[in-house]
């Protein structure tokens, strides 16, 4: 009996099947999917058995197996159907996708001490009559008291032994019963309130067959109601005996929505938070894997939960990039999604008030079938937006606030209203510069200018972590007079004391690194602490705050300068985003949007928040420049330390394509990365442009195995990137 087992070995990992010979004592025990112990370069490392097979025809000499890891297979069918798949799409080694899959402690090689901790309990091991009887005849209070207490509660958690439960179990009057203990408790908050669905929800809810694998788009305006339709859907699923997954951009930023599950699904659902211990998502993974839960609440990486019989699959906020892991293996949750409901022939439902342009544009082909909420659902109305020409205030001498936010902020504090200020850009100020030599304070690691953050006193880069000591001197010219330029989170705040008497809150990278500070910020701005929330895009997200009626947005223009062809959809949505937070109650809302570039389609299409205008006005441009929806995307990221060699053998690479793709192929570059340098590598690449390529795949994977045995120069295949 033999078995073939992939490992992983090396940074560059070794993705092949490798055989080994199961000894006679484990015949009975492997099965595929199995975690095993294999002899690898005089090394004893991990690997998982992809198959087993009684025939092997190569001639070399073939090694054992030395054990089994765990009593039952760590990847089941669906999850060994779902890497093959997801590798054909994305074209990663196989390992890491199934690495991805699991929990740390489940992973292959991670030589982890994450074990399940068990639970110890006693119990009665004879009839209450004959435990009776021994109380009567038993001249020990303590095993009296034992027994008394076992008879009322049946069952009893011990933590440690005494010698009256020693003699007792010696004597076989009780016995002990082990159970796995869960490490993680989730806390329930208030009751649920069911709200009964609108005709617009109901009509949505009517419309997906929960007994087909197709995909829908539900594109519903901020605050018309998709998270109570998602809950209706799941519930419907859950009383026909299925479970369900319902992915969210990021737990920790949209803590009202796992509330809400929380208190209306209570013990049935798991939560896969980003901040569980290793352990505590181990337990978490059991509880899942084990049936225990049905319905599993979680970011991208939760779309691999190993729930059994899944009748609906979620995501909500579908356009967030988030869904899109950026590094090895680069999969896309929707993509996976998508897969695992034809595995379970179960719907998936995308949620947006701003869907990708991706998946708007296959709702309208019908290749997903598109469902629409056009009203807000709990009776507001959406914000009166307006737009404040910032060129003109600079002239007025209005740097950081204009007159009428400024106007508008008095307006709500005097009224006892709340305010949100979105500012995508943390620290103090953007750039350090000497006024006398022009010389702008930059990484040494990375092509990028420092940060100054001012609560730290320190100037940082926000690619590498790289920090220094703020300075005051001109580290090229000797020179005191050392500038600062650009606006952070930081500065805002201080302006925001300086001009307002209120409570003001910030929320971004540095004030929420610490466990916990997400939801506390959250939790205490909805409890009134606060006036005024200021913060980057992570307040953009799914809250949901009655009392506030103004956002402000500080300028519009950070997420529109990136080098992007998402950048005017990202910029559409955020503000879209951000403007829902405003008027989601009776209160109207208000929003005011600060730019430099006032004309700007994506700005005046948010402000009347006209999505489909701007989709029309999007696909143009995407349709003329060639990218996506129209054309697919490939990017090969092309690294080196050395800034020569990665050059040429980035043209290598870019002829080499050229050369072997179809002629209907658009190959850009190599050119430069939009950061080149960033922790001391240099990074090239070259975008592939295309509609349909039946070389492809084959052309990279053989580039591919190229780099895997050059340890100068590293490649990286990205499908369907996020950033270009
Ligand atoms: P979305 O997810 O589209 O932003 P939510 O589901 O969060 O919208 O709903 C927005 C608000 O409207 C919530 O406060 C919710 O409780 C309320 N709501 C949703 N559906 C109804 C309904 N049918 N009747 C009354 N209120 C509703
Ligand atoms: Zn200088
Ligand atoms: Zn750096």
């Amino acid at each position: 009996m033999y078995v073939k087992v992939i490992i992983e070995y090396g940074a560059k990992a070794v993705d092949r099947e490798f055989t080994y010979i199961v000894p006679t004592n484990l015949r009975d025990k492997i099965k595929v999917g199995h975690r095993v112990l294999v002899p690898f370069n005089n090394k004893n490392i991990e690997g998982f058995v992809l198959g087993i097979t009684n025939h092997y025809s190569d001639n070399y000499e073939l090694k054992e197996i030395t054990n089994i890891c765990d009593s039952e297979p760590v990847l089941n069918t669906e999850m060994l159907w779902l890497g093959n798949e997801i590798q054909k799409n994305i074209l990663c080694s196989k390992i890491a996708i199934y690495q991805a899959m699991l929990p740390k402690a489940l992973k292959a090689s991670q030589n982890t001490n994450i074990n399940i901790k068990m639970n110890r309990y006693i119990r009665l091991n004879v009839s209450f009559e004959d435990a009776n009887k021994y109380i009567e005849e038993c001249r020990y209070p303590e095993q009296i008291k034992v027994l008394e207490k076992l008879i009322t509660d049946e069952r009893v958690l011990i933590t440690s032994l005494s010698s009256s439960i020693n003699t007792l179990i010696k004597k076989g009057i009780i016995k002990f019963e082990y159970e796995e203990a869960n490490r993680y408790v989730s806390h329930t908050t208030g009751k649920y309130h069911k709200v009964k669905l609108n005709k617009e929800q109901e009509f949505v809810v009517s419309k997906v067959n929960l007994n087909k694998d197709n995909t829908y788009l539900l594109y519903g305006v901020t605050g018309s109601g998709k998270t109570e339709v998602y809950m209706e859907l799941i519930d419907k699923v859950i009383k026909c005996g299925k479970t369900a997954i319902m992915l969210v951009p990021e737990i920790s930023l949209t803590p009202q929505i796992v509330d809400r599950f929380i208190t209306r699904f209570g013990q049935d659902v798991a939560i896969l938070h980003s901040g569980l211990s290793d352990v505590e998502r181990y337990d978490e993974y059991r509880k899942i894997m084990n049936g225990k839960v049905k319905i599993v609440v979680g970011a991208r990486s939760a779309i691999f939960a190993p729930l059994n019989n899944i009748g609906i699959i979620v995501i909500d906020e579908e356009h967030s990039s988030t869904y899109k892991q950026d590094n090895n293996p680069r999969y896309h949750a929707r993509d996976v999604a998508i897969l695992r409901g034809k595995y379970h022939k179960c719907p998936v439902l995308l949620g947006s008030a701003t869907p990708s342009l991706e998946s708007f544009a296959r709702a309208k082909k019908g290749v997903y079938t598109l469902l629409t909420l056009k009203n807000r659902a709990g009776g507001g109305h959406l914000p009166e937006v307006s737009i404040v020409d910032m060129k003109k205030e600079v002239k007025k001498g209005n740097f950081i606030l204009s007159e009428e936010l400024s106007k508008k902020i008095s307006e709500k504090l005097s009224k006892n209203e709340q305010v949100i200020l979105l500012l995508n850009r943390r620290g103090y100020s953007s750039i350090l510069t000497c006024r006398d030599c022009g010389n702008v304070l930059k990484c040494p690691n990375c092509d990028i200018s420092l940060t100054y953050h001012k609560t730290s006193n320190t100037n940082r880069c926000h690619y590498c972590n790289y920090s220094i000591k703020n300075i005051h001197k001109c580290p090229v010219c000797g020179s005191d007079n050392m500038k600062d330029y650009g606006l952070g989170t930081e500065k805002l705040e201080e302006e925001l004391n300086r001009k307002f008497n209120a409570r003001i809150i910030r929320m971004d990278m540095d004030t929420t690194s610490k466990k916990g500070m997400h939801e506390k910020i959250i939790c205490d701005f909805g409890n009134h602490k606060y006036d005024i929330l200021l913060g980057t895009q992570m307040i953009a997200k799914g809250l949901d705050f009655p009392l506030v009626t103004l956002v402000g947005v500080i300028n519009a223009d950070t997420s529109l300068n990136i080098p992007d062809f998402r950048s005017a959809e990202n910029t559409f949505g955020l503000l879209s985003q951000v403007s829902g937070r405003a008027g989601r109650s009776d209160l109207l809302g208000e929003v005011i949007i600060q730019t430099y570039n006032p004309e700007h389609y994506s700005i005046m299409l948010a402000k009347d928040h006209d999505y489909l205008s701007f989709y029309e006005e999007e696909m143009k441009i995407r349709k003329v420049l060639s990218y996506p929806p129209f054309y697919y995307l490939t990017l090969v990221n092309i690294t080196s330390r050395d800034y020569e060699l990665g050059f040429s053998e980035a043209n290598k690479i870019g002829t080499y394509l050229r050369k072997y793709l179809g002629k209907d192929t658009i190959i850009l570059g190599p050119s430069m990365a939009n950061v080149f340098k960033m922790n001391n590598v240099y990074h090239y690449e070259c975008i592939i442009k295309y509609k349909y390529d039946e070389k492809l795949n084959s052309v990279l994977t053989k580039l591919d195995e190229i780099y895997k045995v050059n340890n100068k120069v590293d490649i990286s295949i990205d499908v369907n990137p996020i950033r270009v």
